[in-house]
């Protein structure tokens, strides 16, 4: 077991002005927390964060990551709290340590394998800081080396498929080499003992046949000093896990296992990678389709060598890797091997020690997610870990991924949308919290639902995610439906009870079936929706009943119709806030703006207030006089009775009936017609102008609407200015 001052050293080796005094206190807090907690291996507890703190060494990170390291489990596992680590050791070691608690506390269950991939994401979007992810992964290192000495079989099986599923694909993603082989290799052997036992046998055997490697070395050494190259050569076994892989991806056994080595040449520059390379490929028979060249196309975490396989100097299959010492640190360690490079070439040392180092480093983290070369990897510097998505669980512990900004109500319509239409309440981490909530990363997420909800409008803010947005626009669409077919009925029957006829979908068939309709409904939502008038359906009903009306007939029972509602309408106020008492305000007749629209004020010659649209032409003539102009806006407590007037010219096709189907129309929308005249008219077309009176610009929306489905409707606009 490591002690406390050999760590110190180690540390002091490669960062001589490192904080020892934190070093010491974070290793005093640690003893004294674990107290005389022990292992499963009946050693002293503290022996782990010690050798998850050396491993870190190994990468040669900074003191607060090493102090992390010794203090690691205290949070979780004994008495210690978040204050007390931030008293001793500074707010970053505390916020670190509470980082990998959090990490500790997620719970991979190996029957959500398909899952694995949102679950390792999980674990890249809750690692604030990349150092934490780095602990984690050491932490899991010295567990898995220390599996043995654990109980149950169930439990080691359990550890090591998940360390499979997520720790080991973080490791190669951040370029972790040197963790991920050993952790291969410590599943494998937890997970297939037969075979990792058959296959060290085997890779026994072969490299103890007449010291094969140390003959291949010397010769590769031999040529390469003909050359004048300087290179280290090394030979070595591959680990049994890559074996076992490559028997099962090229359907081997184990006597056709023959390169089971593999040789490594570092050089002392890049161009020399290829001159070893050329030398190889000239000396021995290359096996086509093995090389490969990384150091023109790098992995996206950044590794960098020349890979080729020969026939060696004695007939054997060698594959032999090519790259400089720089690269070789990368393919090791790598984002941290790349930081210790940096470090060590850098003539600004004041850029690392501003505590900003690993913005760097954690930027190449981020830019691994999408990027395809290392130099791409590099130059992604603005990105954020996962900006755009969040990570919750059901309570039955699956992950869900939803958009960044989701709330409760999106995760109620992501899991289904009968469930969202259902969603009566939404608990978070056990509590209840409003719909509407914003969820976080790592929240337990637990839907109430009752058959008895209605999703209203309303719900349409509170949701971002396509998915609900479109099943409430959907439900929402249904109930109009619903009330367009009751409205469309009780037209008709009021019509027909007149004619003391009952209304029966029957009855109504055939004038679907003039249409073209497949459902009766259809003729009732037309009727409501004013695409369909009611004397057309009873004019179709009751042929015989047909008048003849003239044009001119029309129009004057229209205008009797308008005086009519002309008495009505109200003087209630006009609703505009801004304005100065004592002054008449005056809705400008130019261009009539309605609620809704933005507004200006201006005070007239008269001692009035003129409110005009911000787009009216007219205000042009105001320029010069800013002291006239208000700023006004439409009252929030504004009369709900209270209309608005505005002017409309339209170009009808002169059909029979057109103008009391414009009419019905206008009102059935529910809106006042207080002017109405032909202004032009010819065989195939009338010209109206039309002033109406409605409450704002979404009433407006919806009578425009309307009037554009009609088919005699050829030309609409408003008249404004
Ligand atoms: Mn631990």
């Amino acid at each position: 077991m490591i002690r406390q001052y050999e760590l110190v050293e180690k540390v002091k080796k490669y960062n001589p002005n490192a904080d020892v005094a934190l070093l010491n206190r974070a290793y005093v807090f640690s003893m004294r927390a674990h107290g005389n907690q022990t292992r499963a291996s009946g050693e002293p507890y503290l022996t782990h964060p010690l050798e998850v703190a050396d491993l870190l060494t190994e990468l040669h990170l900074d003191e607060e990551t090493i102090a992390t390291a010794l203090l690691h489990d205290t949070i979780e596992d004994t008495l210690a709290t978040y204050e007390e680590i931030e008293q001793i050791c500074g707010k970053d070691v505390a916020d670190m340590v509470e980082g990998v608690t959090k990490l500790s506390k997620i719970e991979f269950d190996d029957k959500n394998e398909h899952q694995a991939e949102n679950y390792r994401k999980l674990f890249l979007a809750m690692s604030s800081d990349i150092r934490v992810l780095l602990v984690k992964l050491a932490d899991r290192l010295h567990n898995m080396r220390t599996i043995e000495f654990k109980k149950k079989e169930e439990s080691k099986r359990r550890i090591a498929r998940e360390t499979m599923d997520i720790y080991i694909p973080l490791a190669h993603r951040i370029g972790l080499y040197k963790f991920k082989t050993e952790l291969e290799d410590i599943c494998f052997k937890t997970l297939y003992p037969e075979e990792y036992s058959k296959i060290v046998e085997r890779t026994e055997f072969v490299m103890s046949q007449e010291n094969l490697i140390g003959k291949v070395i010397a010769h590769l050494q031999q040529e390469l000093q003909k050359r004048d190259i300087h290179a280290d050569v090394t030979g070595r076994s591959k680990t049994p896990y890559s074996i076992w892989r490559k028997m099962i991806n090229k359907n081997l056994t184990f006597d056709q296992l023959t390169d089971i080595v593999a040789y490594r040449i570092i050089v002392d520059d890049l161009g020399k990678c290829y001159e070893v390379l050329g030398m190889i490929h000239s000396l021995y028979n290359a096996l086509p389709g093995r090389f490969k060249d990384y150091i023109s196309n790098p992995k996206p975490n950044g590794y960098q060598s020349l890979h080729t396989s020969v026939i060696g100097p004695f007939g054997n299959k060698e594959e032999i890797q090519i790259r400089t010492e720089h690269m070789h640190e990368i393919a090791e360690s790598g984002v941290a091997a790349h930081w210790l490079y940096k470090q060590k070439h850098s003539a600004d040392k004041k850029e690392l020690t501003t505590g900003n180092q690993y913005a760097w480093l954690r930027n190449i983290i981020d830019g691994l997610q999408d990027a395809d070369s290392a130099d791409e990897v590099l130059e992604n510097t603005k990105m954020e870990l996962f900006r755009d998505e969040v990570f919750v669980f059901t309570p039955n512990g699956d992950l869900i991924s939803l958009p960044r900004g989701a709330s409760g109500l999106d995760f109620a319509f992501g899991i289904h949308s009968e469930v969202g239409y259902k969603c009566k309440a939404i608990k978070v981490n056990s509590k209840f919290v409003p719909l509407r909530t914003e969820l976080k990363n790592g929240n337990v997420v637990e839907i109430v639902t009752n058959n008895g909800v209605k999703p209203t409008k309303g719900w349409l803010s509170m949701v971002i995610t396509t998915k609900a947005k479109n099943a409430i626009n959907r439900y929402i669409k249904e109930q109009e439906s619903e009330v367009e077919i009751n409205d469309g009925k009780s037209m008709l029957e009021k019509a027909l009870k007149e004619k003391e006829v009952k209304l029966t979908d029957k009855l109504i068939r055939p004038i679907a079936e003039k249409y073209k309709w497949d459902e009766v409904n259809e003729v009732y939502k037309a009727l409501s929706q004013a695409r369909l008038s009611t004397k057309a359906v009873m004019e179709f009903l009751f042929p015989e009943d047909i008048k003849q009306i003239t044009e001119e007939e029309t129009i004057e029972q229209l205008e009797a119709e308008l005086s009519n509602r002309k008495a009505q309408t109200g003087t209630s106020k006009i609703g505009i806030d801004g304005i100065i008492d004592g002054l008449v305000v005056n809705i400008a007749k130019c261009c009539n703006p309605i609620p809704g629209e933005r507004i200006t004020g201006i005070i007239t010659t008269g001692k009035g207030i003129a409110i005009h649209s911000r787009m009216c032409k007219n205000l042009s003539q105001y320029e010069n006089d800013p002291e006239r102009w208000l700023d006004v806006s439409w009252s929030n407590q504004r009369d709900d009775e209270r209309v608005y007037r505005t002017k409309l010219r339209l170009l009808l096709i002169n059909n029979k009936g057109v103008l009391s189907e414009l009419t019905n129309t206008v009102f059935n929308a529910d809106v006042n017609i207080v002017d109405f005249n032909v202004e032009t008219q010819s065989v195939d077309y009338y010209g109206v102008n039309c002033e109406v009176e409605l409450k704002d610009i979404e009433h407006f929306g919806y009578l425009m609407s309307k009037l554009r489905s009609l088919h005699s409707v050829a030309k609409i606009e408003r008249i404004q200015g």
